[in-house]
């Protein structure tokens, strides 16, 4: 193969395990355990180990991590797939770690058989209590000593039922007074009693984490197992079952940081939590920080690429700022979605001196290759903003008021003649004339006008539903209980659109021009459902 250089810790592990010869070509894996959705810091991992795979034209496997069968849903299993797939990245091949219990099962046999290993009737609290501390060393089971076929019985009388749940365990026999807590003899095997979503009941027994890990990317080549940080004292166990259990030096287990990230949570409990009390409307939720709510949201999974790219790998924790996501959000949407004309709360505008319907191609968008357009109509009857009518302006607006002009965008420039309103004082209409010769290009066309507002003809306009949303968690560290931040999402249901948003699809996303960036829901234009859900606004402060 040719000298790749390395950009990073993890790239310089490989290239020195390819430039000796350990690994001819490069196979990693991403591992969930499909006990909930994907999220944001799921995105980081896949990035590193699809990454890899491209990088050194290798392999990536998809592997649930499903020996944990009491958490383990189906639907998971499949909101992975799809999740992986809208990133982008496609897995070589779709394993299973409950394919290999058999194999599990025979490895630790085989332990047992080397007097590695030895079935222990302590109680999960007595293993916790005789572990010893990080200054004292743990004590020795009474168990410990168990003969060979003695260990043999009792394991294969645990594989068919004769013990009760949490009544007996298989420990490797390594060493209770290492200093590290990870080697005092853990366990590997425990006696439970959960249907599991692939295996159903044929196991009662079922292996630990720390032991079916090594296995499971030894057996499929993998050569180098990348993980999280807090697997690093872990390592010399991963090494452990990998040496005893018959296998080389690769797969080589490489550690990097977690990612966090501010106003949000990452942990799969929390957000599990926040599904079953209702606190979203599910692991979907646009405010949700999984890859299943940001589709929703709209982001679009370029943009989450490039953040994950941006933010690289490293070997310190650190929480990475939300505005950075986002600013990679609008870097794309910028240059990828098209300007439409929206009004979140419509009051009516008169334009009293029209005669004739009009018709506009508008620039869908300026910053883009192509200089597509898309056509916007116009008639004496139109709906503007609330907020872009002031009878009373206040210091420094720049919209319409009496007495004023305004430009509309893309069309006239307008001159207030009058308006109404309700008995509560509400404005309901304005009524203008339009100045004749005022569009871009017209004689008229510059005369001084402070401000450009968006406006939609209400002759062919369709009503819409925005949604918009605030962060899931208010700034701070306290817990996150506390923290959720109260209505964090606002549906705006009398707004107003141009035509075209009639004609599109689901996740199509647009600039509403001078509110944000929007995109279409799941299921638009089905049975009347015509919503955008606001991805984020137009202001970038990321960096400030
Ligand atoms: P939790 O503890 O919330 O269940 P987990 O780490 O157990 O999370 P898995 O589904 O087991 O979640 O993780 C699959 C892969 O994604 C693992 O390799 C894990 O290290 C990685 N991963 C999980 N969370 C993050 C994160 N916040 N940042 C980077 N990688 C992560
Ligand atoms: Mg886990």
């Amino acid at each position: 193969m040719e000298e790749i250089k390395s950009t990073n810790f993890i790239e310089e592990f490989i290239n020195e395990d390819l430039a000796e010869g350990k690994a001819k070509e490069i196979i990693t894996r991403f591992p969930p355990e499909p006990n909930g959705y994907l999220h944001i810091g799921h995105a980081k991992s896949l990035c590193i180990n699809f990454g890899m795979k491209e990088k050194y034209h290798g392999k990536c496997n998809l592997r649930y991590d499903d020996t944990n069968p009491s958490k383990e849903d189906i639907e998971y299993v499949n909101s992975i797939k799809e999740d992986i797939k809208w990133l982008g990245f496609e897995w070589d091949e779709e394993l299973y770690a409950s394919d290999y219990f058999d194999r599990m099962y025979e490895c630790a046999v085989g332990l047992i058989k080397k007097g590695l290993a030895y079935v222990c009737d302590y109680t999960a609290e007595q293993i916790k209590a005789t572990r010893g501390t990080l200054t004292q060393p743990g004590e020795e089971s009474p168990w410990r000593g168990r003969s060979v076929e003695e260990n043999l019985r009792l394991f294969e009388e645990m594989k068919d039922g004769k013990y009760a749940d949490g009544t007996k365990v298989l420990r490797a026999k390594i060493d209770m007074a290492s200093p590290n807590i990870n080697m005092r003899d853990p366990v590997i095997y425990r006696v439970l009693r959960a249907t599991h979503h692939r295996t159903g009941d044929k196991w009662c027994i079922y292996p630990m984490y720390d032991f079916a890990h090594p296995l499971e990317d030894a057996f499929e080549g993998i050569t180098h197992s990348i993980c999280t940080l807090e697997f690093e004292d872990h390592r010399p166990l991963y090494d452990w079952v990998k040496i005893n259990c018959g296998f080389g030096e690769l797969p080589r287990q490489i550690e990097f940081a977690r990612l966090g990230m501010t106003r949000t949570i990452m942990s799969k409990r929390y957000l599990k939590k926040l599904v079953d009390e209702g606190k979203v409307s599910g692991w979907s939720d646009p405010r949700m920080p999984t890859l299943s709510g940001m589709r929703e949201r709209g982001y679009p999974p370029e943009a989450i690429r490039r953040f994950c790219q941006e933010i690289g790998v490293s070997k310190s924790q650190s929480e990475v700022d939300v505005l950075m996501l986002e600013h990679f959000v609008r870097d794309y949407l910028n240059i990828n979605a098209d300007r439409m004309m929206v009004v979140k709360d419509p009051i009516k505008l008169i334009v009293a001196n029209a005669t004739a319907d009009e018709e506009y191609q508008i620039e869908n968008n300026p910053n883009a290759e192509d200089k597509s357009t898309h056509k916007v109509t116009f008639s004496r009857e139109l709906y503007i903003d609330r907020d872009d009518f002031a009878p009373v302006p206040p210091p420094k607006y720049k919209r319409l008021v009496p007495g004023g002009k305004v430009r509309l965008k893309g069309s006239y420039i307008l001159e207030y003649v009058s308006h109404e309103c309700d008995k509560d004082g509400n404005v309901v209409s304005v009524t203008c004339n339009y100045i004749h010769d005022s569009i871009s290009g017209g004689v008229n066309a510059g005369i001084k006008v402070k401000g450009v507002i968006q406006w939609v003809n209400a002759k062919d306009c369709i009503d819409l539903t925005l949604h918009e949303y605030d962060y899931l968690l208010l700034d701070g560290d306290g817990d996150f209980n506390d923290r959720l931040t109260p209505n964090s999402h606002t549906a705006y249901p009398n707004a107003k659109g141009e035509s075209f948003l009639a004609t599109v699809k689901e996740y199509d996303r647009f600039q509403f021009m001078r509110m944000g960036y929007f995109s279409a829901v799941k299921g638009y234009g089905k049975d009347g459902k015509y919503e955008f859900n606001q991805i984020t606004g137009l202001k970038d402060s990321y960096g400030k």
